[in-house]
């Protein structure tokens, strides 16, 4: 395994209060900058010296001891600021390449950015972006827990962090990474698959043999939840009872956050250790609850998948990269409504209750979700009748959605 570095970006979502914290470390990196960077001007243009970064640190260390301000702010991103200043120098004397002379920086220029390394912050929780997991760093009002918008699993534990508020007013963490990337790719096994996710079964894939089950955990996981809410809610507002109820049901929440983690992760190692391809489809989290039997069963599905998909989504896309092998996003189009044998519109219109696809055209007959799976494979689309199968007659699948009773063989024809 070889292993690289690579900047993952999300979304903060930040407070006053913690934007009031953030601005100040802010404020102290672009002192300690001008600062340093008028006193290097200095020392060389009327010294003839050069000044160094460990000089430079000496000085911060100084100033800190000097301005109380200063020395109230955390000193890892003060450091940091040193770092880039020499950096700059450097390029700004590099004969080969020369950059341009470092600048002052000004407020008004928008310059809103601050840099912690291993001691100034820590990613907590799972550790590794799921879901709930805060950003915690230092400022002068102590360690902040921000809210991260996890779009995607860190790979690795990050050495750094940076975060900015961009010229839109929007918050951001940028981390470096080690990423590492596998010199061999997995075994290639020329095999792709579309990958449909529903309420009965959490995914369904081509081979009925790969699906993946909703977890086991889960449907106790949502009661207990559920039952430790009624629980907070059941205390009077304000007092010690209720209190300790949320601390419970704060625990609770977290082991099921790191239970269904640790599924994703199982999951989407498992499908990328089969398939070389797999489609899905491009859409947030599908609205499936609308309408439909069972409401009450429907109700209780849906938690338990809501904060499931798009993590899986992000697990599945993290193994595949890992693996070297290829998660592609395709437009959501008629996947439910389109025959995977012939292509053929259904006609009436597959409702939700409808857990089987019947084609009238060719005869072909199916369950639901492997029908959705079918027309995600990137490999079959662009082929006008079912990519290398022949169109013909399959077993359908039970309507609760359970896996056909029939062997693997006799499924899609
Ligand atoms: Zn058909």
């Amino acid at each position: 395994m070889a292993a690289h570095e690579a900047r993952y970006r999300y979304r903060l979502r930040v407070n006053p209060a913690e934007a009031e914290a953030l601005k100040g470390v802010f404020d102290s990196c672009r002192f300690v900058w001008n600062q340093a960077l008028g006193r290097w001007s200095d020392l060389w243009r009327y010294e003839g010296i050069r000044l160094h970064l460990a000089g430079a640190d000496k000085e911060l260390t100084d100033w800190r001891s000097r301005f109380e301000w200063l020395a109230a702010q955390p000193s890892v991103p003060e450091q940091q600021v040193l770092r880039d200043l020499f950096a700059s120098v450097s390029a700004f004397f590099d004969k080969q390449n020369p950059a341009g002379r470092p600048n002052f920086k000004k407020k008004r220029a928008g310059y809103a950015t601050a840099r912690w390394t291993k001691n100034g912050f820590k990613v907590g929780g799972t550790g590794h972006g799921s879901t709930g997991d805060r950003l915690c760093v230092a400022t002068a009002t102590g360690r902040i827990p921000l809210r991260v918008v996890w779009s995607r699993l860190l790979p690795s534990t990050p050495t750094s962090v940076t975060i900015y508020r961009d010229k839109g007013g929007r918050w951001w963490a940028s981390f470096v990474v080690r990423v590492e990337v596998s010199e061999a790719p997995a075994v290639a096994r020329g095999l792709s698959t579309g990958l449909d996710v529903g309420l009965t079964t959490f995914a369904t894939v081509e081979d009925p043999e790969h699906d993946i089950e909703n977890p086991r955990f889960a449907r106790r996981a949502a009661k207990t939840l559920a039952r430790s809410q009624r629980n907070t809610a059941r205390k009077q507002k304000g007092s010690k009872n209720r209190a300790k109820a949320k601390q419970r049901q704060a625990r609770v929440a977290a082991t099921v956050t790191a239970q269904r983690a640790d599924f994703h992760h199982k999951e989407a190692r498992r499908l990328v250790a089969t398939y070389d391809r797999i489609g899905v489809e491009d859409l947030r989290i599908k609205n499936l609850s609308k309408k439909g039997k069972g409401r009450h069963k429907v109700g209780l599905n849906r938690s338990i998948a809501d904060a499931g998909w798009g993590q899986f989504r992000r697990s599945l896309q993290w193994q595949a990269e890992k693996a070297g092998k290829e998660v592609v996003v395709l437009p959501a189009r008629d996947t439910t409504q389109k025959c995977s044998s012939c292509g053929e519109k259904a006609n009436p219109r597959i409702e939700l209750s409808d857990r089987v696809f019947r084609c009238r055209t060719c005869g072909l007959v199916l369950g639901r979700d492997r029908n959705a799976a079918r027309n995600l494979n990137p490999d079959r689309i662009g082929t006008p009748v079912g990519g290398s199968e022949p169109a013909g007659v399959a077993a359908p699948v039970g309507d609760d959605g359970s896996k056909p009773k029939v062997p693997a063989e006799t499924m899609a024809a």
